[in-house]
């Protein structure tokens, strides 16, 4: 067995192991567990503070998962699916959910309808499913492997599907979103990557969401992919108690460019079922925005996007900085200061 799933059998997937580590009561996590499951790995626990901390909020069941009204899929996500685990929502990219397991079950998972249930995917089925429709559709150039976590597939799977994809012609490139960097760092191994470098141009978007959770071991997995010439970007998700704060945010961005990943996307929180706790307002994104913009390294700098209900989009956000007066812009910079700028005629 490698390594790495040694470590994934080692985790903690019961609220008695909590309990027992931080002297908290197990039952009010018995019946949110039933509905959605627990998985925490030695590394990730490891970087829990104390109860409450933003570490404990993303991997920690709350009785308030619960009581939440909103809908499992508000994307829409299975209705734009023209076979299982295939998301066809714009004409030249699709979403492929090669993976329903985790490293770490995150509480705030947009997913979580699906990830850790036993439905089919990555199976011979639902492989050879999706690679009929890509291999129909020559618009698709663009292929994005999600989940779960594609890589909690192994090696073999993993360049199955990655051998296909790279045989369809009108595909250009791979994606591959990932939190194993975070969340099992270890199982970013030499063999893995030497494997991935095979399938360039080839991106990795990673998903860390605090600053806390760039470790050394982290970022040795990140060098790894990097130095297989992978670009890496990271998504990250807007959660009230974890990063809902301009300081952390910049931190975490500053941070991930250290370790050569490109803040991509903060996410606004869907509205899924079971995610409600963690929902903060937009005004907290758009701040978070304009306190990045201007005042640090623009790379640090990513796009704050909601993705609209009904499988309608993702959209940027961006705080108000420009009015229009003839042919005279009047913009205001990051000290807020207003600045004219006269347009060609
Ligand atoms: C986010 C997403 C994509 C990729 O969007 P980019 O903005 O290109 O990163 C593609 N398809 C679906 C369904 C998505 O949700
Ligand atoms: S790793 Fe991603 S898909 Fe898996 S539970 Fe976390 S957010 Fe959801």
């Amino acid at each position: 067995m490698e390594s790495w799933r040694r470590s994934l059998a080692d985790s903690i997937t019961s609220p008695e192991e909590i309990a027992e580590r931080f002297g908290i009561d197990p039952e009010p996590l018995v019946p949110v567990v039933r509905r959605y499951p627990l998985r925490i790995t030695r590394h990730y626990l490891g970087l829990i503070e104390g109860p409450g901390d933003p570490i404990w909020r993303q991997c920690v069941p709350d009785p308030l998962e619960l009581n939440d009204d909103q809908l499992p899929d508000p994307l829409h996500e299975e209705r734009l699916s023209p076979v299982p685990g295939l998301i066809h929502r714009y004409p030249d990219r699709a979403v492929w959910l090669v993976s329903n397991e985790c490293a770490v079950y995150c509480r705030f998972c947009m997913r979580k309808r699906r990830v850790g249930c036993p439905l089919p995917c990555g199976d011979d089925r639902s492989i050879d499913d999706a690679i009929r429709y890509i291999t129909e559709k020559p618009t698709i150039r663009d292929v994005i492997l999600s989940g779960g976590d594609p890589l909690l597939l192994d090696d073999e799977r993993l360049e199955v599907i990655l051998s296909r994809l790279a045989a369809i012609p009108h595909v250009e490139m791979i994606r591959i979103g990932t939190r194993t960097p975070v969340t099992l760092p270890e199982r970013i191994t030499p063999r893995l990557c030497r494997m991935l470098k095979r399938y360039h141009p080839l991106y990795i978007n990673t998903h860390f969401n605090h600053p806390r959770e760039v470790t050394y071991e982290s970022a040795k997995a990140c060098a790894r992919l990097a130095d297989a010439g992978i670009p890496l970007g990271n998504q990250t998700v807007l959660m009230g108690g974890v990063n809902d704060d301009p300081a952390v945010m910049m931190r975490l961005m500053q941070r991930l460019l250290a370790i050569r990943v490109r803040p991509y996307y903060i996410h606004q929180m869907d509205l899924v079922q079971g995610t409600g706790h963690f929902r903060t307002r937009v005004q907290a994104g758009l701040e978070i925005v304009e306190q990045l913009r201007g005042h640090t390294s623009g790379l640090a700098t990513p796009y704050y996007v909601i993705d609209a209900p009904g499988g309608k989009g993702k959209i940027p956000l961006l705080p108000e900085c420009v009015s229009r007066q003839g042919n005279v812009w009047l913009m205001r910079n990051y000290r807020g200061e207003f600045v004219e700028y006269r347009d060609t005629d």
